[in-house]
Parts: C-alpha cells; structure tokens; sequence
C-alpha cells in the first residue's frame, strides 16, 4: 500500500478531508470538504485527453479489483437516483394512497409505458437506474406518476385499477357469458 494510499484511509476513518484533512464536526461525514470539492471539481471539468483516459484507466482497473465494491457503489448510487424520484412526485400511490416505500413504481399516467421504454432503452423491462435517470435528467416529466404495484399491475393487466373502475372487480370475479 502506497503513503498517499495509507493517508487517504486514515483521514476517511478519522472522518478527515482526504485532501486537505480538515475534521468534519458537526457535519455529515464526506471524502472532499467543499474547498477542495470545487478544486477537484474544477480539475476533474478541465482534463486534458490525457488525463482522461488515464482516470478512465484507473477506475477500470480499480472496478476489476474491486467488484463487490464496485457492485456496493451501483447500488447505492441506483437507491440514490429511485430516491430522488420518488420524493419528486411524493412517495404514496397515487391511486389508494400506499406509502410503504417498497410497493411504489413509476407510472405512465397515458399507459404507454413499455412502448416508451423501448424507445428509450431497447428493452420493454428495462427499469431500474437507467429509467430513473432519465427521469431526473429530463427534470421530472409531469406524465408520470406514482403508483404501487398493486395498482400498477391492475392497470397493466386489466386497463384500470378496481380502486378506480369497479366494473373491473365486477369483470373479474364474474364468468363471461356463454353467447
Ligand atoms: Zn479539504
Ligand atoms: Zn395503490
Ligand atoms: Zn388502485
């Protein structure tokens, strides 16, 4: 392990800028304080091609050594961005008011969801962190909404959610007549 290496593992367990080593007190834990986040920031926008292809050489290589980590990161930085959306539109099913955070799923209020997943991904399941990126970059589509899955699936499945159009609960528990 290398000084600079030893250094910056010490100033993240001592809760430190791993840059300039200023603590952080009474403040939530971070790798840069914000003086050095705008240098690295700054440095990191004005990279030479060089630069850049050596930092895109690292991080592969760190990737390689690192998958469970690497794996950890996606996940967290997936969790992050389906956060995001979900406190945009305000985390409850839009159709019976479901707030636990596990059920909801983003709707296409038109129902063109897969379609428009396609478009998008190439893929009709393609969800996940890619769609909820989309979602933030596109600065929340207003054609959206929450939904959980039970409300989501009964929309899918039967054109509408039985919460909404009870001729689908009726639909659903009758036998179809024999003509
Ligand atoms: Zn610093
Ligand atoms: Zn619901
Ligand atoms: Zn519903």
């Amino acid at each position: 392990m290398s000084k600079d290496t030893r250094r910056y593992r010490r100033r993240v367990e001592a809760g430190q800028c791993v840059r300039c080593g200023t603590p952080f007190i009474g403040e939530s834990i971070r790798r840069l304080c914000d003086t050095c986040r705008t240098v690295w920031s700054k440095w990191y926008k004005n990279r030479t091609p060089e630069q850049k292809a050596n930092t895109l050489k690292a991080s592969r290589k760190w990737r390689k050594k690192n998958p469970e980590k690497e794996r950890a990161y996606c996940r967290r930085s997936a969790k992050k961005s389906r956060l995001m959306v979900l406190a945009h539109y305000g985390p409850v099913c839009t159709c019976c008011g479901e707030t636990e955070m596990a059920f909801l799923t983003i709707d296409h209020i038109d129902g063109d969801g897969s379609a428009h997943r396609i478009r998008l991904f190439g893929s009709r399941t393609a969800a996940g962190k890619m769609f909820y990126d989309w979602i933030i970059r596109e600065g929340f589509p207003t054609n959206l909404q929450i939904l959980c899955w039970n409300c989501n699936c009964a929309k899918g499945y039967y054109g509408a959610c039985p919460h909404k159009d009870p001729t689908v609960s009726h639909r659903v528990a009758t036998m179809p007549e024999i003509p």
